[in-house]
């Protein structure tokens, strides 16, 4: 069967915006995330996380403090009873330091390369999800993927709003104050 998907970009949108998360110290889940996820759970989306983490390819920090990141994101969320049904990143970046990254990948947002690795993974139901992020090239990506947007007003988001969406060609269906305030608009539809 299938199923709806909550796509959420994670920095600024899952934690807080802090550059390049080179550090564990570095990586602080902002208020209201672990109900936001927790209300998806419980009504049957899933929840997929989308991010573009660059820094590996140009060398700021290893694969396996990404995925320690990520294991720490995903059982600090489990303590609250919200589960992420995968996570999917591209560290590429062209022309960057560390050679096996540095090319010119079909992942890195607003490339729809993870849409692709999600569909394989998931019978989603494209109609259905959305796509939350604060940042115009989570709007870009969702246009590129057939998917409807939603910019939150965390991370880079506010700034967006005011000096980027104005003039930009991907306009998201609704501004929210964060991801709590998206998912329930959503669960309201
Ligand atoms: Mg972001
Ligand atoms: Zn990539």
């Amino acid at each position: 069967m299938k199923r709806p998907a909550i796509f959420i970009d994670r920095d600024g949108t899952i934690n807080e915006q802090m550059g390049y998360i080179n550090h564990l110290s570095r990586f602080h889940i902002l208020p209201g995330v672990p109900e936001a996820i927790r209300l998806l759970n419980e009504n049957n989306y899933l929840v997929i996380v989308v991010s573009n983490q660059s820094g590996i390819a140009r060398g700021y920090f290893s694969l396996e403090l990404l995925e320690q990141i990520h294991t720490y994101m995903k059982d600090s969320l489990k303590k609250s009873g919200a589960e992420i049904d995968a996570i999917f990143y591209c560290p590429h970046y062209p022309r960057s330091k560390i050679k096996e990254y540095a090319i010119e990948c079909e992942c890195r947002k607003p490339k729809t390369g993870m849409i692709k690795q999600a569909m394989e993974k998931f019978d989603i139901d494209l109609e259905q999800s959305y796509m939350i992020g604060d940042h115009f090239t989570d709007l870009e990506f969702a246009s590129n993927s057939g998917l409807k947007s939603i910019m939150v007003k965390t991370g880079y988001g506010l700034g967006e709003v005011d000096f980027i969406l104005p003039g930009f060609k991907c306009k998201p269906v609704i501004i929210a104050d964060d991801l709590l305030d998206a998912v329930k608009w959503i669960l309201k539809k």
